[in-house]
């Protein structure tokens, strides 16, 4: 069997421009140090201030290489033409080749609070081997930007759908198609499994809607209290972290206009005028059933999420 490749995260030097460099070369010789990086492994770039996000994804197809010929000295900023002359590209020492994959421009969900949220620990320099944790986390977002990308023509709806039902419509496409292979539909189907599981279970659990009851299980979404995208893996997995809504009011839910109280009270923003209520299909005096094990699901929710 093939083995499975490391993946790896590595901070880019300031003084070279990363990602313009990948987007015209594609293809670049990286100083790989005394770090074990093998031809295969996948390498995640950091980019430090101002942008602080894992910006790239490449994949090393040669390791340990003597020498460089890729000339890059184009991209080196903040230095003379004449330094600029006598910098060689065969300085690099012990080197690899990245070839791009995919850049990340769609989200914030790499930027660096994100990440230390999910256990990258302590600056990103030296080159270091992803953790379980981390790696869990970057998969997802590294699945749902691709697919967030390659649908993008319409982006609106997308990034509609992709949050109204998280991966699962999206993912069902992207799995069907037959560019998706190995690794990467295994993550995928892990997603959507996941997605689908967790929707089952709000299912099983709710009649309806957990606000109007509103029974159609066809248009009942599945919506994550804490958002997905800031949950750790078992929080985007746990039913207590959902509630079974109704379009209407998981769209309120879902951008803050309505929150609840750890009693289960409504909480509604004061965005919405009266006038609107009854047509929302809101009303004050409205409160849902909650576990003991929603609540601090619900105290995050409305501490990060509602527009008071
Ligand atoms: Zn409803």
């Amino acid at each position: 069997m093939a083995k499975i490749p490391t993946k790896w995260l590595i901070s880019a030097n300031k003084s070279f421009d990363t990602v313009r460099a990948f987007n015209e070369l594609k293809t670049l010789d990286w100083n790989q140090g005394m770090y074990k990086l093998e031809e295969g492994d996948i390498v995640y770039i950091y980019l430090g201030k101002p942008i602080q996000k894992i910006r790239l994804k490449c994949k090393v197809v040669k390791a340990n290489m003597a020498t460089s010929d890729i000339d890059d000295r184009k991209y080196i900023t903040g230095i003379t033409d004449e330094e600029l002359e006598e910098e060689f590209v065969e300085s690099y020492g012990n080197s690899m080749r990245l070839t791009v994959l995919s850049e990340f421009v769609e989200s914030d969900l790499f930027g660096a609070k994100a990440l230390a949220e999910h256990g990258v620990r302590g600056q990103i320099r030296t080159p270091r081997k992803i953790t379980e944790e981390v790696l869990d986390y970057i998969e997802q977002i590294d699945a749902e930007e691709n697919t967030l990308k390659k649908f993008s023509k319409n982006r609106v709806i997308i990034n509609e759908l992709a949050r109204v039902n998280t991966e699962t419509i999206l993912e069902d496409e992207k799995i069907d198609s037959e560019e998706v292979v190995g690794k990467e539909r295994e993550i995928l189907t892990k997603a959507r499994v996941n997605q689908s599981r967790f929707r089952q279970k709000l299912l099983e659990r709710y009649d309806g809607c957990a606000i109007c009851g509103m029974n159609m299980s066809d248009l009942l979404v599945a919506s994550h209290i804490k958002p997905w995208a800031e949950s750790s893996a078992k929080e985007k997995t746990s039913v207590e972290n959902g509630l079974l809504l109704c379009p209407n009011h998981d769209k309120l839910f879902d951008k803050g206009y309505i929150a609840f109280e750890n009693d289960g009270s409504v909480l509604i923003s004061s965005l919405i005028s009266k006038e609107n209520y009854d047509l929302l299909g809101i009303d004050e005096d409205m409160k849902i059933e909650l576990t003991e094990a929603n609540v601090p699901y619900i105290e995050y929710h409305r501490k990060n999420k509602h527009i008071w």
